[in-house]
């Protein structure tokens, strides 16, 4: 490191008096990949304290326990994986086959070729999707280049980007995620190998986002029938499949955040609608990094959030469809972690907007913000539009109105 920039902190690749940072410097300072790491890097939308986080848990914080279960893994990881926590995995609010389908995967107990192998069937070792490695469970859920892409596209994105076997997967999954981030991450693993038996059985898979639709379905399906239908929880418990006209009084403002990888970035849309569906408003932005799916949500929904604000909106409803992101805005936990940070300022945010409240509803239900966002990018820069609807929307909002 030259002497001359030894002292300098990383606030220095901040724009002087924002809480941003300086692009153009960044770049010109790190090489391409390390400069979309450092960009992904939400900053506070108001001043904090540095602090220090515990990576061993999903929140940053230590805990006794998480202490513990870094010990245990650590003394695991010599003397190779075999202790699951049988408890937390039948405790998943997941549907029961795939709560089965978790102990079947980390029992190794799954048919994947290898294992037909073991039992001395006569079979082609090799993976059906890349052709290149041995199809153990380890590879044929999360580590095949195929599947990876799915985790990638996913809300958690590839947290554990390599294991031995499933359990040493599961429980370094399970250190750095949440509980409803496991339950997630279940409902994904076992969308896989549905996918990998489509593969096998009828010679044909479906794409990654089906992948993640039927996994998403199906636990907002166990979620919703097992809730208690109390004022509290009755907006999840009732999760739209389509979009719905504000009642009267409010307007409702979709948002909806996308990745590209090359170049990096995120982009995100959000759209005001009045009573009637009537088009009232709407914005659109992009940023340069390489932000995990999770993390771009939460970006693109507190910078609709500070937008509405401005605007002066009041009696809003606000619809995402990232069910991880409304869970962690609905709870009351801290969180150390940047993805907290980004909560914490959307939960500031809607306590500063008159009447205002969030909702998770499925993608189906969300598919102009959607299309809004895919349709902005880095180059474009941020754009609103005021009563006259962006034309690239405007078939998308009829469909909702049919
Ligand atoms: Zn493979």
């Amino acid at each position: 490191m030259p002497s001359d920039v030894e002292e300098v902190t990383v606030d220095a690749l901040f724009i002087p008096g924002q809480l941003q940072w300086d692009v153009e410097l960044v770049k010109s300072l790190f090489n391409n990949r390390d400069s979309n790491e450092i960009l992904a890097i939400p900053l506070p939308k108001s001043d904090r304290c540095d602090k220090w986080r515990w990576i061993w848990n999903s929140k940053g914080m230590y805990t006794v326990k998480s202490g513990y279960q870094y010990l245990r893994s650590f003394s695991q990881q010599v003397m190779g994986p075999s202790i699951t926590n049988w408890k937390f995995v039948w405790g998943l609010q997941v549907l029961p086959k795939i709560r089965n389908f978790i102990w079947r995967a980390l029992s190794d107990n799954l048919p994947t070729k290898v294992a037909l192998i073991a039992r001395s069937m006569d079979v082609d070792p090799l993976c059906g999707y890349c052709n290149v490695a041995e199809e153990t469970s380890i590879h044929a859920l999360v580590l095949c280049p195929v599947v990876k892409q799915v985790w990638i596209s996913s809300e958690l994105g590839l947290r554990v980007q390599s294991a031995d076997s499933m359990v040493q997967w599961w429980n370094a999954m399970k250190r750095v995620s949440s509980t409803s981030e496991m339950e997630y991450a279940a409902a994904l693993l076992w969308s896989n190998w549905q996918n990998r038996n489509a593969l096998v059985w009828e010679g044909s898979s479906k794409p990654a986002s089906t992948v993640l639709y039927r996994a998403g379905s199906a636990v907002a399906d166990w979620q919703s029938v097992r809730a208690v239908p109390s004022a509290a929880v009755c907006s999840n418990a009732a999760a739209q499949r389509r979009w719905v006209k504000p009642n009267s009084g409010f307007v409702k403002c979709n948002v909806d955040a996308s990745v590209f990888r090359d170049p990096a970035g995120m982009s995100f849309g959000g759209i005001v609608r009045g009573t009637n569906g009537e088009f009232i408003a709407a914005i659109q932005d992009a940023f340069v990094g390489n932000f995990p799916p999770l993390i771009a949500e939460a970006v693109g929904l507190r910078e609709v959030l500070s937008w509405i604000k401005e605007r002066g909106f009041a009696s809003v409803i606000i619809e995402s469809d990232s069910k991880l992101l409304v869970d962690a805005i609905r709870s009351d936990g801290e969180d150390f972690t940047y993805f907290g940070t980004l909560v914490d300022d959307c939960k500031a945010l809607l306590r500063a907007i008159s009447r205002c409240s969030i909702h998770f509803v499925f993608r189906s239900a969300n598919c102009v913000a959607d299309s809004l966002a895919k349709t902005a990018n880095s180059m474009t820069g941020r754009a609103e539009w005021d009563l006259l609807c962006p034309p690239v929307i405007a078939d998308v909002m009829m469909a909702d109105l049919i």
